[in-house]
């Protein structure tokens, strides 16, 4: 596993990288609804919120209700967190457009997914060429590598069309990371329009972008250089 710790790598670094300009546009062409599959509320929308918007209509499968994002809260149990987050998620798709959106909440403990059991439950909601949008099966986060693996799974069983989008790599990772597969790099650019949904629908994760409280316990678990990643002008992900 990677650490997730420190500063990491700068939007800075990231924009002045010229290969991310050559990587080919994704063709927004999706037969129907797609199915983005989230290990921990917020993933989704980090990663993919600008696109979900411009395709106007998604199925989001939540894998746990990421009741363990604050292990130590003073404010809050764990059963608080995850009510919490089931709203936040909620208030982020009616901001993008997609209240309408069926959510598929799969109820796997957060820190503790079962990705055999997820594997099956993803392939009985997907189809042949159905999109399927997932966090990377690298991405260095325990929960986001099994979601991942457990998704590439289903989409090979079902014939669906696996899309996986990376979170935490741009944190470790580097420009020319000889770990990260660059060359399956598909750039989705994000008009006025699509970035400003986006920034509000990361603004309805208060539990995550701001302190719960006072505690270092209760730190915001997405401080503004993370979130910088997030405000750019594309998003990125592996075919
Ligand atoms: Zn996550």
């Amino acid at each position: 596993m990677r650490a997730i710790a420190g500063e990491g790598t700068t939007e800075c670094e990231w924009l002045a990288w010229d290969a991310v300009w050559s990587w080919p546009a994704l063709p927004l062409d999706p037969p129907g609804s797609p199915l983005v599959v989230a290990p921990h509320p917020d993933d989704e929308i980090l990663g993919v919120a600008g696109l979900l918007s411009l395709l106007g209509s998604a199925d989001l499968a939540a894998v746990t209700d990421g009741e363990a994002s604050h292990p130590g809260s003073t404010m809050h149990s764990r059963g608080e967190l995850a009510a919490i987050r089931r709203t936040e998620t909620a208030d982020a798709l009616r901001v993008l457009g997609l209240g309408g959106s069926r959510v598929h909440r799969l109820g796997h403990p957060d820190g503790g997914i079962d990705e055999d059991t997820l594997a099956g439950e993803l392939a009985g909601l997907l189809a042949p060429d159905r999109w399927c949008l997932v966090t990377w099966r690298g991405d260095g986060h325990p929960d986001h590598e099994a979601t991942g693996r457990a998704a590439a799974r289903a989409c090979a069983e079902t014939g669906a069309r696996l899309l996986e989008y990376p979170i935490w790599a741009w944190h470790w990772s580097y420009p020319n990371d000889p770990d990260v597969p660059w060359h399956r790099a598909r750039r989705i650019d994000l008009p006025p329009a699509a970035r400003a949904a986006k920034s509000a629908a990361i603004a309805a994760f208060p539990s995550q972008i701001a302190p719960l409280g006072p505690a270092p316990e209760d730190a915001a678990i997405l401080p503004p250089h993370v979130l910088a990643r997030f405000a750019r002008p594309f998003e990125v992900i592996f075919e």
